[in-house]
């Protein structure tokens, strides 16, 4: 028989662990992990470097074609993304990268040109697949759903050690800001609004470690499949 591909949506606010739960999880599954947040930052990236204003939806529409959005796997399971053929990983990074993503993932056109790219790999290889509306419209077939969430606190708190670790000198008010900035936009825009599908499970990870966490998913995961555990 032939192996059943298996979906898992994981949405959520920025800094709730979304990505490294996902990529923790899809590894000990061996599932493929999808972070669909990597290729709207690589559509910000693109805008930024094309001197265009990330809100100016005819703009950004109009760049699109000339896109080559790509992305592959490292050896160790890291997602890398190119574009035009330049590995654009690290560049992706910053906190300028974040709010260029959400402005320009809040464009109608910006979303329906990646929607196929995101639905063609999880329709070919098992995935753990994160973003903002992945259970409610990439994937609203995965056989299991997840709205992953956390305090405001806790969630400004992880995001600062991420940026410290990459010697970004931002402060935890610049942080918590920016993060009440993008959490706003990514709820309240008009196209694909940050929000839990009805079917999803919620999990609030505010008073869990992350190992806690990666465990409390990964159960969730096998209970839908077990073909996942290991
Ligand atoms: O997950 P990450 O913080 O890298 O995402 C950057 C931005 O991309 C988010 O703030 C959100 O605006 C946008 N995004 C989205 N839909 C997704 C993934 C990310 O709108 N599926």
């Amino acid at each position: 028989m032939a192996e059943r591909v298996c979906a898992v949506a994981i949405d959520g606010p920025s800094g709730a662990g979304k990505s490294t739960i996902a990529k923790a999880v899809a590894a000990r599954c061996g599932f493929v992990y999808v972070d669909t947040g990597a290729i709207y930052r690589t559509v910000g990236l693109a805008v930024r470097r094309a001197g265009e204003d990330p809100h100016d939806a005819g703009a950004v529409a109009a760049l699109l074609p000339g896109l080559d959005i790509r992305f592959d796997y490292a050896p160790d399971g890291t997602q890398r993304m190119f574009l035009n053929g330049e590995d654009v990983s690290g560049d992706i990074r910053t906190p300028e990268m974040s709010m260029y993503a959400s402005a320009v993932s809040a464009i109608p056109a910006v979303r329906a040109f990646l929607l196929e790219m995101q639905r063609a790999i999880a329709r070919s290889r098992s995935a753990v697949m994160d973003g903002r509306d992945i259970g409610t419209v990439v994937l609203p077939d995965a056989g299991l759903k997840l709205f992953l969430t956390a305090s405001p606190e806790a969630r400004a708190v992880r995001r600062l050690r991420e940026l410290r670790a990459k010697g970004d000198p931002s402060t935890l008010e610049e942080v918590a800001a920016d993060m009440a900035r993008r959490d706003h936009d990514d709820a309240s825009r008009a196209a694909a609004p940050l929000r839990a599908a009805e079917d999803a499970v919620l999990v609030d990870t505010s008073d869990m470690t992350l190992d806690e966490s990666i465990q409390a998913v990964y159960e969730l995961v096998c209970r839908t499949y077990p073909e996942a555990a290991r």
